[in-house]
């Protein structure tokens, strides 16, 4: 368990740091199948996968749910990649920490609502599973600020920011308008925080993947978060934006890393 716990440690202060997977786990040949691929490449160190969707509309895929939480065990099992889902409840982080998922996120449009976090937090009491952070939907770093505050007063040492843009009305270059100058502002007041930067949602298509990854690594990003699904265009959510492992590697290939 201390080794798990090492492991997913010296990932986390790996940089670049890389994190790929599916937006949702489907089905246990797809979380392997994905988890074996980006294994493959050598160029990712965790694994993601939601398990439970907050959908802005009802009606489409809202997660797997609990029953999936053995596939990512299974994944780990098989790549020795440390796992990272994402919570927006306490018993979710109760469930999510049973099948041994080594590092925690709270989503968009979770970060945006300080009852919601806090429940999350205080299901994180006592627990030493690093939690990354996304930026909250709207353009708003007090909220993001916040949501930091409430889970390091629950005494996690461990906490990174994944901005991954923010919302506008209408439509846009972006599905998430990326407003660099707020995750440069969130980094300059959380100078010790990971800062990953998460192409796939501020693009929300494939085609300018690559250049919203470079532009995180010229302003000195961490890391990237970017999804990935071993047959995107028949993806249960998200299928716009994902790419295979091995276009993956190719992005991650044509990257200018910095030296
Ligand atoms: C996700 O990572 O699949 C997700 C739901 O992202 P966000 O919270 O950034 O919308
Ligand atoms: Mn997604």
């Amino acid at each position: 368990m201390e080794n798990a716990l090492d492991n997913v440690i010296e990932k986390w202060n790996k940089r670049p740091l890389i994190i790929s997977g599916p937006c949702s786990a489907e089905t246990e040949e797809q979380v392997l199948q994905t988890a074996q691929r980006l294994a493959a490449t050598g160029k990712v160190d965790m694994l993601r996968a939601g398990i439970w969707k907050p959908r802005t509309r009802p009606g489409s895929f809202e997660g797997i749910g609990t029953k999936g939480l053995p596939w990512l065990q299974a994944a780990k099992k098989l790549t020795a990649l440390p796992t990272a889902v994402e919570v927006a409840t306490g018993k979710q982080v109760e469930d999510a920490l049973h099948f041994d998922v080594d590092v925690l996120w709270i989503g968009a449009r979770t970060t945006v609502n300080p009852f919601s976090v806090q429940e999350v937090a205080d299901a994180l009491r006592g627990v030493k599973v690093p939690v990354l952070i996304k930026n909250p939907i709207n353009a708003d770093l007090e909220l993001w600020t916040g949501a930091v505050e409430r889970v390091a007063k629950a005494g996690i040492e461990r906490i990174g920011l994944i901005h991954r843009g923010f919302s506008a009305y209408g439509n846009t270059e972006y599905r998430n308008a990326p407003m660099w100058h707020l995750a440069i502002e969130m980094k300059r007041r959380n100078p010790d925080m990971l800062l990953i930067n998460d192409p796939s949602h501020i693009c929300g298509r494939r085609d300018i993947l690559q250049e919203v990854a470079q532009e995180a690594i010229d302003l000195d990003f961490d890391g990237l978060m970017i999804e990935s699904h071993i047959d995107p265009d028949n993806a249960w959510s998200d299928a716009k934006q994902q790419i295979t492992p091995e276009t993956l590697a190719a992005l991650l290939d044509g990257i200018a890393w910095r030296k």
